[in-house]
């Protein structure tokens, strides 16, 4: 393998697993080789886990790249693409990691590439953790969608914490370059609650919705049940906030000894946080379109005080691309992160 790799330390700024993730996207779409040392050197469980060793595949799969270290618990990575091939791949994560998040891996380069894609994705769609399936596909694609490309994406299957078994089905159909947004401002907002129960007593999404209603003063023709069949038991609550340009997802996570009514307050805190900071583009997903914006070769976003998550994207941002990110914050709560290429 070429001497001129990329040298990336793992343990940079959050030490987690989407410093690797962002390093094989945008090893991808640059076609530059990096090896990183220290993954994921700040977690419990450093090294790759399963759903990491699943990105690199994908990764490797879709770019013929060539690999070394790729092995459960092993700490450093070597990883140089040759050629990227749209097409149909089918990637297995197996346990409950999830799905979107090694779609995520490999969708930048999928969304430039020389033909469409179709992926079928196994394993979790609602991880705590990482974006739930209806994150992905009512706050994150539709954002990518308006850069060009067209992305579809369907949940064949739930697939819940820890058992997994979920399935989603995900198009792409590339364009030659993404189009440069701007989301600045919020607008009025809607919002509307749902909750799933997977093989539970539906009484647990009645209580969460119950708590939603009351303390986000919704009708209650903006809440809705889904109770659902899955390879295991799960439960989420969520509330979907649509303003101008954006509709946000905020998600709860039922737990075994946590009542109904915890998770749901959990939530309506996480969504008054958001309403609060008058933004359009809340935490997560600030994090997650600063690189789509970065291969874009700019565009701006209005969000709240950035995650540690974000500021380490950033900065493995910065040593693929030549990009600047001017980040001003514009008040106590709003932020302005501004992508140019330098
Ligand atoms: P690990 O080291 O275990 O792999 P990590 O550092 O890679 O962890 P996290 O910090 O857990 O990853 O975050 C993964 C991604 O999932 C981030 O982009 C984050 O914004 C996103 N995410 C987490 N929770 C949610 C949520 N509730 N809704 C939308 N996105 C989420």
């Amino acid at each position: 393998m070429g001497e001129d790799l990329l040298q990336i330390d793992g343990s940079m700024g959050e030490g987690g697993g989407q410093i690797l993730r962002s390093s094989l996207s945008l090893s991808l779409v640059t076609g530059k080789g990096f090896q990183i040392q220290n993954i994921r050197a700040n977690r419990n469980n450093p090294g790759l886990r399963r759903q990491h060793l699943v990105a690199v595949e994908a990764a490797a799969t879709i770019g013929h790249a060539e690999v070394q270290g790729a092995d459960v618990a092993s700490q450093s990575l070597r990883f140089q693409p040759t050629q990227i091939t749209p097409g149909d791949y089918h990637f297995n994560v197996g346990t409950a990691g999830s799905t979107t998040l090694v779609l995520q891996t490999v969708l930048p380069a999928l969304l430039r590439a020389s033909g469409p894609s179709a992926l079928l994705l196994e394993g979790g769609t609602h991880n705590p953790m990482a974006p739930p399936f209806e994150f992905l596909d009512k706050t994150f694609l539709p954002i990518i969608k308006a850069m060009g490309p067209k992305v579809n994406a369907k949940l064949d299957r739930h697939g819940f914490y820890p058992v997994g078994g979920g399935k989603i089905r995900v198009l792409i159909d590339p364009v030659p370059e993404l189009r440069r947004i701007e989301i600045l401002e919020r607008g009025e907002v809607k919002m509307s609650a749902r909750a799933v129960v997977a093989s539970l007593p539906r009484l647990i999404a009645e209580r969460e919705l119950k708590v939603l209603k009351r303390d986000l003063r919704l009708d209650s023709s903006d809440l809705e049940v889904e109770e659902i069949r899955s390879p295991a038991p799960g439960n989420v609550a969520q509330v979907e906030v649509q303003s101008t340009h954006v509709t946000e997802v905020f998600t709860g996570f039922g737990e075994v000894k946590v009542r109904s009514e915890v998770v749901a307050e959990r939530l309506v805190q996480e969504v008054k946080r958001y309403l609060t900071a008058n933004v359009p583009v809340g935490e997560h997903l600030a994090d997650q379109l600063i690189l789509p914006m970065a291969l874009a070769g700019g565009g701006a976003l209005l969000t709240m005080p950035l995650s540690l998550h974000a500021l380490t994207n950033i900065e493995v941002l910065k040593l693929f691309l030549p990009i600047q990110v001017h980040i001003t914050t514009t008040d106590s709560e709003a932020v302005l992160v501004r992508v140019t290429s330098s």
